[in-house]
């Protein structure tokens, strides 16, 4: 899908100030927000194309690279095809107590969690690197993971309270956790509502609460994931586990566990996108001569020929024997690329042998007759 230009989506010139920025935002997002377009799907579409729009050109960095490189120069660093880019819902909604201040804040515009009425605790999102070998890339891996994190509060089953029936109303908001109050915004005068102090927005009270945990609903501890690794992933992307997260106090929703892959260097193979590299030396004798040698890949290893007269420089390609697409079917290649061994610390003997061959004529390099020039190797590599 081709994405249209942020200046574009926003109205804006090139050279839009912050303020101009915010307030092109503003409109867009007052004209298809959600509760104002309930069930558009082109509105929401439009709702978050401007957020994303908003989010890059608001933040310098990111408005540098967007206007040297385009929406290629955003691309890297997390996720890649994986997470499927954009914004989520709850994200924008969080942002908009940042950039609108509290015009936004509740009411008809709430935010996140709060939308339409009483708070649903949610626990926080738990980070975690695991470290893959290209062969565990290369094959899909499952891995079992130990993490620290809040996990429900056994005791009192994560309500927080002891017994489990010592809830009661808050008489503050009257169990709806929100207080309400008329102020004058930008739209004109506008009910708006705000999460209930005294209950924190849960619309609840605890009674006694639990001794175990505090009445918090959760306790830190351990908990093992077992989670499966798509074959194919990369340095940098995060893959995330619903629920797998910090459990929520008091029996909300818990967090996700977001997973960045890192990729251990290997010892023979360099990997470039699903393509893999090695570097082959071979001696100067089977070079002329014809040989066969071992290439190590990621499933073992795999013989190769070398020709009579091979030039160093000369590259190979053993297809599909590089790494899987995440996205895709197919695999990469694996690439060789051959070198001629000169040796070094030569004895007498060895030395006399070669003294009689510098002089040779069919020992001098015949640029006509080589394999390939170094642009032509070069277009093969990237190709
Ligand atoms: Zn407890
Ligand atoms: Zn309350």
């Amino acid at each position: 899908m081709t994405k249209r230009d942020y200046y574009e989506i926003l109205g804006v010139t090139r050279n839009a100030g912050d303020a101009e920025l915010k307030k092109a935002y503003r409109q867009m997002a007052l004209k298809f927000h959600p509760d104002k377009n309930p069930n558009n799907k082109e509105a929401e579409d439009k709702f978050k194309e401007a957020a994303e729009a908003y989010e890059v050109l608001s933040d310098p960095e990111k408005r540098k690279r967007y206007d040297q490189y385009g929406h290629d120069g955003l691309r890297n660093g997390g996720g890649g095809g994986f997470s499927g880019g954009g914004m989520n819902m709850e994200d924008i909604f969080s942002h908009f107590g940042d950039i609108f201040g509290g015009a936004f804040g509740g009411g008809g515009f709430g935010g996140g969690q709060q939308r339409g009425g009483r708070r649903v605790n949610r626990g926080t999102n738990l980070r975690v690197k695991v470290r893959l070998t290209l062969e565990e890339i290369n094959t899909g891996v499952e891995k079992k993971i130990k993490v620290n994190k809040y996990i429900s509060c056994t005791y009192c089953k994560g309500s927080g309270a002891e017994g489990g029936s010592a809830y009661s109303t808050c008489q503050t908001c009257r169990g709806t956790g929100q207080v309400t109050r008329v102020t004058n915004t930008f739209l004109g005068q506008m009910q708006t509502s705000s999460t209930c102090p005294t209950c924190s927005g849960e619309g609840q009270i605890i009674q006694h609460k639990c001794v175990h945990c505090s009445g918090n609903g959760v306790v830190k501890g351990e908990d093992v994931i077992s989670i499966d690794i798509p074959a194919g992933v990369s340095d940098g992307i995060q893959l995330s586990v619903n629920g797998k997260g910090n459990a929520a106090a008091r029996g909300g929703v818990p967090g996700d566990l977001i997973i960045q892959i890192e990729e251990a260097p290997h010892e023979n193979l360099h990997r470039e996108g699903n393509n893999l590299l090695y570097d082959l030396y071979i001696s100067f004798p089977d070079a002329t001569l014809g040989s066969s040698v071992d290439i190590p890949t990621l499933d073992g290893k795999a013989r190769i020929k070398i020709e009579p007269g091979t030039q160093g420089g000369r590259m190979l390609r053993l297809k599909g024997k590089g790494l899987p697409s995440i996205n895709s079917y197919g695999k990469g290649d694996l690439l060789v690329t051959i070198n001629v061994w000169t040796p070094r610390n030569l004895n007498r003997q060895e030395k006399e042998i070669l003294e009689k061959l510098q002089t040779a004529d069919n020992f001098k390099p015949q640029p006509g007759a080589r394999d390939k020039g170094f642009f032509d190797r070069m277009r093969e590599y990237f190709q």
